[in-house]
């Protein structure tokens, strides 16, 4: 099935790693890195999320609101 928001989805995705076929599908990319114990770019800082580290120990050592 073909998600319907994908475009709309994209508009907000700050997500830099290239090439991934999850991009802009985001129940695909929550349960990709759920699977990892990560959590997906859009809860990090372009910056931060510039690393690619994922890890929910970068994010608390990151988090900034
Ligand atoms: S956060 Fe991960 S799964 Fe989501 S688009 Fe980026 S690389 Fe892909």
């Amino acid at each position: 099935m073909k998600c319907q928001r994908k475009e709309e989805n994209l508009e907000k995705c700050n997500c830099s790693y290239p090439g991934c076929p999850r991009k802009g599908i985001c129940c695909l990319c929550i349960s990709h890195h759920k699977e990892k114990d990560q959590l997906p770019a859009c809860y990090f800082s372009d910056k931060v999320e510039k690393s690619y580290d994922r890890s929910i120990k970068n994010f608390v050592e990151n988090y900034d609101r």
